[in-house]
């Protein structure tokens, strides 16, 4: 490991980081475990050719907490856990690397649940299943979370709207929209159904073209659509988009979208604040997908999936209440609420 202390890495933040390897396969993977408070620790396997193996660690570390705070911020009785698989998909992703990974998953007893993420499918996760008992997003499962995802950002959405102009309705809203892959165009769907004016982007033009046609939206270049003045931007493809050089040409009233780490760095949610832009935090308008997979360990049911997914409305009116209450941003009011939860389990 070089110099680098796992235990002054994972302070007295993290219950458990475990590495695996089975020579046979070649399979190197680290499991961290950021909290079995509230439940098991569920998150996705990352297959990725990491630099190092402080890299791996670094990654594994951080988006174990964001599943913490994500799973915590929903109301779901789950901790937060990931997994990296280090290694180049395309080429070391072999069935018997996965069979040893679902078996130093197994050896976790349950504390950790995987499914897919970069680098891994619902079919790699089928072979998983072979070897452990705790794998959700199996074909068998409850398939692409992309469209409870969507449905739970409208959901935010609206709750935006309420907030700012006192009506959750999105008719007439003008809401600019990027990305159009598989959440993107759901949430474009429903904001369409409900009379929303829209301008849509993505790099695939062809997609946000026949998108368009479909629900009558307009089409900017995707290097504009951050820009353009509206009344909701939402960002649904990439994170960062909220850095030093996009905030002094943002011409919205509210964020609200699907994409995972909006903000560039922390702070970027207090100038957010002080630019007098409402912003959704990401991790809880975008629940929707942990939630449709979550439902798996009760016997998956997609409409109770989508009434808990529809609750990301109040959940995102809790976020904005407290954070009146404390005088501080929504980004920072949707952590506190999602450690307090944590904490008070704990205890
Ligand atoms: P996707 O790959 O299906 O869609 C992303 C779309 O964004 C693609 O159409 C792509 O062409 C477009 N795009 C990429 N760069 C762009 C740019 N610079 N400008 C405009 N468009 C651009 O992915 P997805 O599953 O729809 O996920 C979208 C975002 O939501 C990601 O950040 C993802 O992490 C997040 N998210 C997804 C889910 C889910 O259930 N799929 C759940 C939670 C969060």
């Amino acid at each position: 490991m070089g110099a680098v202390s796992v235990f002054d890495l994972i302070a007295d933040e993290y219950e458990t980081v475990s590495y695996a390897h089975d020579p046979g396969s070649g399979l190197r993977c680290i499991i961290a475990i950021y909290s079995t408070a509230l439940g098991p620790a569920l998150g996705g396997t990352r297959f990725w050719p990491f630099e190092s193996e402080d890299a791996a660690l670094r990654d594994v570390l951080r988006l174990s907490r964001a599943m913490a705070y994500k799973a915590s911020a929903a109301g779901l009785d789950l901790g937060g856990g990931k997994a990296v698989v280090i290694g180049d998909a395309r080429t070391a992703k072999t069935p018997e690397l996965l069979r040893a990974y679902g078996r130093a998953v197994e050896r976790l007893g349950g504390a950790y649940i995987t499914t897919a993420d970069v680098g891994t499918t619902s079919a790699d996760m089928n072979i998983i299943s072979e070897t452990t008992r705790f794998v959700t997003g199996t074909s068998k499962g409850s398939g692409d979370p992309s469209p409870v995802t969507a449905y739970g950002v409208w959901h935010g959405l609206k709750a935006v709207a309420e907030e700012v102009w006192g009506d959750a309705s999105l008719a007439s809203r003008h809401i600019a929209v990027q990305g159009v892959g598989k959440v993107g165009a759901g949430v474009v769907r429903h904001l369409a159904e409900e009379g929303a004016q829209l301008t849509i982007a993505d790099i695939d033009r062809e997609a946000a073209e026949a998108l368009a046609a479909e629900v009558g939206a307009d089409v900017v270049p995707p290097e504009e659509i951050a820009g353009i003045p509206c009344d909701i931007y939402s960002p649904c493809a990439l994170g960062a988009v909220v850095n030093d050089a996009s905030l002094p040409g943002l011409k919205c009233r509210a964020i609200a979208g699907a994409a995972n780490n909006q903000l560039e760095r922390p702070d970027h949610g207090d100038a957010l604040e002080e630019a007098g832009i409402l912003y959704a935090p990401d991790y809880v308008i975008n629940a929707g997908g942990l939630i449709n997979v979550e439902d798996e360990l009760h016997g998956y049911d997609a409409d109770r999936a989508h009434a808990k997914a529809a609750a990301i409305g109040g959940r995102l009116r809790s976020v904005f209440s407290r954070a009146k209450a404390d005088g501080i941003s929504t980004a920072a009011a949707a952590d506190a609420i999602a450690q307090e939860r944590i904490r008070n389990a704990s205890r």
